[in-house]
């Protein structure tokens, strides 16, 4: 029998690769609900809606209806790439600028409804694993297996760091570790969802843990 799996954590704590290794182990469907903020977010930047970090509220309101996030699969990777309103955004919302506007973004009440009711709906079907912030606490209170993860910020902000760098951006990684810091304060100080563990979600702190040794955990946790 197919079960729901919510990943929840910190941002840059390897919560996706965790998530995509295990959904793939398994054969369930991996969902990233990050990525639908980030899509979001990338929409404020590319229509104007932001000026300098100052988020547009009312206007994104009036635009809210417009933003259509879907994901397709990738043939060659078997992973889902994100698309905004059919054009495939998935490596444009991984950018530094997306990652520094997307928790403002994120807090928006109504942006969170939005998002929360088609991570629902893409969730209907048992046999996802959705990696995020407020999975297991808001979007599936009723999922079977939850995990809330968490890793010093240094840490993150290495690993992210190395990702970035990987890809050719150019980026420093005082920068990035702000960045997590911020990201951090914002997702745990939020009205709405703030970030916190599910009182059912098993904790994995995987700082000193190479992703093998995580994925094990993982999958022995899933066959308990
Ligand atoms: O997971 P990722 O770092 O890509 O998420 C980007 C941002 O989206 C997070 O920093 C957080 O502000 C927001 N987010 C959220 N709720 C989720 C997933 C992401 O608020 N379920």
């Amino acid at each position: 029998k197919k079960i729901t799996i919510a990943i929840d954590g910190f941002s840059s704590c390897g919560k996706s690769t965790m998530a995509k290794d295990l959904a793939k182990e398994i054969g369930y469907i991996y969902i990233d609900s990050g990525a639908m903020y980030r899509a979001v977010t990338l929409y404020c930047i590319k229509n104007g809606l932001f000026s300098g970090d100052e988020i547009n509220i009312p206007e994104l309101e009036r635009h809210i209806k417009d933003i259509h996030i879907t994901f397709k699969l990738d043939e060659k990777t078997q992973l889902p790439r994100t698309y905004l309103n059919g054009e495939d955004v998935e490596d444009a919302i991984r950018t530094m600028e997306v990652s520094s506007k997307v928790s403002p973004v994120s807090a928006i009440d109504f942006v969170r409804s939005a998002l929360v009711s088609l991570q629902q709906e893409m969730g209907k079907e048992k046999g996802i694993v959705m990696d995020g912030r407020d999975i297991g606490t808001t979007v599936f209170p009723e999922a079977e297996l939850k995990i809330y993860v968490t890793a010093s910020p240094d840490i993150r902000a290495l690993r992210r760091y190395d990702e970035l760098q990987a890809k050719g951006q150019e980026v420093k990684f005082e920068e990035i570790l702000q960045n997590v810091k911020e990201r951090d304060y914002i997702d745990q100080n939020r009205k709405v969802s703030p970030l916190k563990r599910a009182k059912d979600a098993l904790l994995l702190d995987n700082s000193l843990l190479t992703i093998e040794e995580q994925k094990e955990w993982l999958l022995k946790q899933f066959e308990k």
